[in-house]
């Protein structure tokens, strides 16, 4: 590049500031295919009998529960803090933690002064080393953390016990946790922010549920009606994994093919994009690719569950802010847009969808702390650098 358009590009970045360096062409991998695989559902934030603040929630319980439902996995993750580090000898060994159905990933919640984030792993990892060095410099945890082959996910990052660790620890952000809604609206603004600095963070759910339903009335706690309100699903996070095994569920969170809805019965969003207008879609969420010159048109599909008939309100984030409001086709569930993402800047779509909650009785308090908030998608990226 000579130094005429060198001085040209550098006051652009300065002016916007999604505006990026054009990526040689190339950097960017080619998507991975979009129809090999399979939606997965579940939960990745939950408590047992083994975080000291959850009650009447064995495992057996939480898990039976889960397979009665049609989960397909769940991460169980007890507070560190209160085993000292040693969830291997206590949420692991507990006999209770087996399935036939639901792939069960191996984690923890790490719960440090500077914040909480969950930790997602496809098998037994040491977490001893992560809780040892909680209280360290982040460029030590982030050493831990890749020596440990583990995905770190920042856990309610606003509030109370917020995420106070850089975000360049994190492969996942916690954008929707528990039933209630609207205390999640600063969670949604961090992770925009996120984005908007170049970082392609997938956005979760988790319910963060630690009480179960009391099995006699003798052993109702104060906290037992919150069994009723937040319990596994609530929300439901969606993969599209390659296969049905806890790698491809980490690698689909990774990714960021991922939705989440508000149960499972509530439809689970999909956002496509047609790059070169031939009708066929060509990425899903989570996908990032060199915009096209040309304008692309996406596709936002809810598919199962449900109110039949009804229509639902898709709101598009484009960049963080607001770019459209559609309404769906009742018949077909689906809505598009078109844009044409900037040449030589970052872009991301993402997508937010309103409509009449889904009945889910086996958590039936759940659906007026819910809204009209119905699920979210994962953004569609166009010149994120993948190296970032
Ligand atoms: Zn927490
Ligand atoms: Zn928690």
């Amino acid at each position: 590049m000579n130094l005429r358009a060198h001085v040209l590009l550098t006051a652009l970045m300065l002016t916007s500031p999604l505006m990026a360096a054009p990526l040689e062409s190339g950097k960017i991998p080619p998507v991975a295919s979009i129809t090999a695989g399979t939606w997965l559902k579940g939960d990745l934030h939950l408590h047992s009998r083994h975080s000291k603040d959850s009650t009447n929630n064995p495992l057996s319980k939480i898990i039976g529960f889960a397979q009665n439902a049609g989960f397909d996995y769940l991460a169980i993750t007890d507070h560190d803090n209160h085993v000292q580090g040693d969830v291997m000898h206590h949420t692991w060994a507990d006999p209770e933690f087996k399935s036939k159905s639901v792939i069960l990933l191996h984690g923890a919640e790490w719960t440090t002064e500077r914040g909480h984030g969950n930790i997602f792993s496809a098998g037994p990892y040491d977490h001893q080393r992560l809780f040892d060095v909680r209280d360290d410099r982040d460029v030590k945890i982030i050493a831990v953390k890749k020596a440990l082959g583990v995905h770190l996910s920042a856990n309610h990052p606003s509030g109370k016990d917020h995420f106070g660790f850089s975000y360049d620890l994190v492969d996942s952000i916690e954008v929707w946790n528990s039933a209630v809604w609207p205390k999640n609206a600063a969670a949604i603004m961090i992770w925009d922010d996120m984005l908007k600095s170049g970082r392609k963070l997938t956005g979760r759910g988790g319910s963060d549920s630690h009480h179960g339903v009391p099995d006699t009335p003798a052993e109702t706690s104060l906290h037992s009606i919150e069994s009723t309100a937040n319990y596994v699903g609530t929300p439901t996070t969606w993969v599209f994994a390659k296969a049905r095994s806890a790698q491809s569920v980490i690698d689909a969170l990774t990714n960021g093919r991922v939705s989440v809805s508000a149960n499972p019965n509530d439809p689970r969003v999909e956002l496509y994009a047609d790059l070169n207008q031939d009708g066929l879609m060509d990425m899903m969420m989570g996908d990032n690719a060199n915009a096209p010159s040309n304008p692309v048109t996406f596709v936002v599909r809810l598919v199962g569950g449900g109110i039949p008939g009804a229509s639902y309100h898709v709101r598009v984030v484009k960049n963080g802010d607001a770019f459209g409001a559609y309404d769906t086709n009742p018949s077909t569930n689906s809505v598009s847009f078109t844009d044409i993402p900037a040449a030589t800047a970052r872009t991301y779509y993402r997508v937010e969808v309103d409509g009449p909650q889904t009945p889910y009785p086996q958590v039936p308090n759940s659906m007026a702390l819910s809204g009209n908030m119905v699920a979210l998608s994962n953004p569609i990226y166009f010149n994120f650098d993948p190296d970032f």
